[in-house]
C-alpha cells in the first residue's frame, strides 16, 4: 500500500512535478547569466499573473509574513493613519505589524463569515484622512473572499494606498491590480503560486514606489528596506548581476517554471477552474450536512473552505480518522472557535481526483463515526460539476 497521503491543506499545497525538478538541480551562482535571465523572468510574470504592466516586483527569501512586514515597513511613517479591514486572524496581523512601525490603527472587524460591508468602509474612509488600507483577500482561517475589485475603488476614490494581501488568493482568485486600483500586493509562494514555502512575493503600484521614495524617515527594518532591494531588482529586470541577500536560487527557478505554467493555463482558464472547484466542494460539503464558516456563495474563497464539524462528531479524532485514510487537512485557525472547524486546501494543481479522494474520506469517517450522512452523495456533488 502507498504510504503516500494528499496534502490538502491551505498552504503548503501539492505541487507540479516540473516545478520540484528545478529544486533538485546543482544550485548554480545567483550570478549565473543563466540565472540571472530566470530571475528577470520571474519579475515580469509575477507582474503578468497581478495583472500590473507598470507594477515593481520584488522576489525576496522569506514568508508572507514577510511581505506584509515590508508593505508596513516602506509605506508606514510613524503617526500614519492606517485601515485595516479584518475578515479574520490574517487582519489582524496585518493591524499588528502596521503598529509595530507606528500607525494608528483603526480596524474594521467583520463578524465571523462575514465581509465588512462597502458602507462602512467608505463611512472611516469619509471620515478621516488615511495613509493606507489593508484588506485580506481571501482570509485563511474564515475562507471568506473579500471584494478586492470594491474595495479598491474606494481606495482610489478616497486617494488611500490599498494594500492587498493576497498570500491565499493570488494564482487562484482574480485578481486585476492595476485595472482595480490596488496600491500593492503581497503573497508568497507556498499557495496557489504553487512553489514550497520560502518566498515573499510582492507586486507594487508606481504610487506606491512614488509614496516610499517620497519618505521623509528612514525604513526601520534593514532586511525589508526597499531602498535595498529595489536596485537589485532593476538589476535582474536589466539581467545584470547584483547582490544584497543572497537569493534562493532553487526557489526562483522553481517560482519561474510554476508562474510559466499558470500563465500556460491561462489566467481566465485558471480563475474558471478554481471557481469550479470552489463551488464543488462547497456543494459537496454541504450535502453531506455540514455547515460552512463562510456565509454566502459569494463571499466564499475557491482557495479553500471551512466547515464546520457536525456537534455529533469528536473534533479530536476526526482529523486524525481522515489522515490514517490518507488526505491531510488543516484544524481551526482562529483562536476562539479552532476547535469547532477544519479547514481543506483546495487550490493551486488540485484536481476532480483529489476532490473525490477528500470528499470521499469525509464521508467515511463522518458515517464511521455514527454521522447520519449517506455515503456517496458528497462525492455525487463533485462528479456533478465535472
Ligand atoms: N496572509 C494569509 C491570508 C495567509 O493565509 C498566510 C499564511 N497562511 C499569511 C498571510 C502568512 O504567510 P506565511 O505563513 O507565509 O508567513
Amino acid at each position: 500500500m502507498k504510504s503516500r497521503k494528499l496534502l490538502m491543506i491551505p498552504g503548503p499545497i501539492e505541487f507540479e512535478n516540473e516545478v520540484m525538478q528545478r529544486m533538485a538541480v546543482p544550485t548554480p551562482s545567483h550570478v549565473d547569466p543563466d540565472f540571472i535571465n530566470v530571475f528577470g523572468n520571474s519579475l515580469n510574470l509575477l507582474k503578468e499573473v497581478c495583472q500590473s504592466s507598470a507594477g515593481q516586483a520584488f522576489i525576496v527569501a522569506g514568508t508572507g509574513t514577510l511581505a506584509m512586514d515590508m508593505a508596513a515597513a516602506n509605506l508606514i511613517e510613524t503617526g500614519d493613519k492606517a485601515l485595516v479591514i479584518s475578515t479574520g486572524y490574517f487582519g489582524l496581523r496585518f493591524a499588528e505589524i502596521l503598529k509595530r512601525y507606528g500607525a494608528e490603527v483603526d480596524i474594521l472587524e467583520a463578524e465571523v463569515g462575514d465581509i465588512v460591508p462597502m458602507e462602512i468602509i467608505e463611512q472611516h474612509l469619509k471620515s478621516k484622512a488615511y495613509k493606507l488600507l489593508t484588506l485580506t483577500h481571501v482570509d485563511t482561517s474564515t475562507a471568506v473572499l473579500n471584494d478586492a475589485k470594491c474595495i479598491g475603488a474606494l481606495g482610489k476614490k478616497y486617494n488611500v494606498l490599498s494594500v492587498l494581501d493576497g498570500v491565499c488568493s493570488v494564482a487562484g482568485e482574480e485578481i486585476r491590480q492595476e485595472k482595480w486600483g490596488i496600491d500593492l500586493v503581497v503573497t508568497a509562494s507556498q499557495k496557489a503560486v504553487g512553489v514550497p514555502p520560502g518566498l515573499a512575493l510582492l507586486v507594487a503600484s508606481e504610487h506606491a514606489i512614488k509614496v516610499f521614495k517620497d519618505r521623509k524617515s528612514p525604513v526601520a527594518n534593514y532586511y525589508a528596506d526597499w531602498a535595498n532591494w529595489l536596485p537589485i531588482m532593476k538589476a535582474y529586470e536589466n539581467r545584470q548581476a547584483s547582490y544584497f541577500g543572497t537569493p534562493p536560487v532553487n526557489l526562483i527557478m522553481a517560482l519561474e517554471k510554476s508562474l510559466q505554467l499558470i500563465l500556460e493555463e491561462g489566467l481566465e482558464n485558471r480563475f474558471n477552474r478554481h471557481k469550479r472547484v470552489g463551488k464543488a466542494m462547497r456543494a459537496a460539503l454541504k450535502a453531506l450536512g455540514l455547515e460552512l464558516v463562510s456565509k454566502n456563495e459569494a463571499i466564499s474563497s475557491n482557495a479553500l473552505s471551512a466547515p464546520y464539524y457536525p456537534s455529533d462528531i469528536d473534533a479530536s479524532t476526526f482529523l486524525k480518522s481522515i489522515s490514517e485514510d490518507g488526505i491531510v487537512l488543516a484544524g481551526g485557525l482562529l483562536p476562539e472557535s479552532k476547535s469547532k472547524y477544519f479547514r481543506i486546501g483546495h487550490m493551486g494543481s488540485v484536481n476532480k481526483a483529489d476532490l473525490l479522494a477528500t470528499i470521499g474520506a469525509i464521508e467515511s469517517v463522518l458515517k464511521h463515526s455514527g454521522s447520519p450522512c449517506e455515503l456517496g452523495v458528497g462525492t455525487a456533488e463533485i462528479l456533478k460539476h465535472f
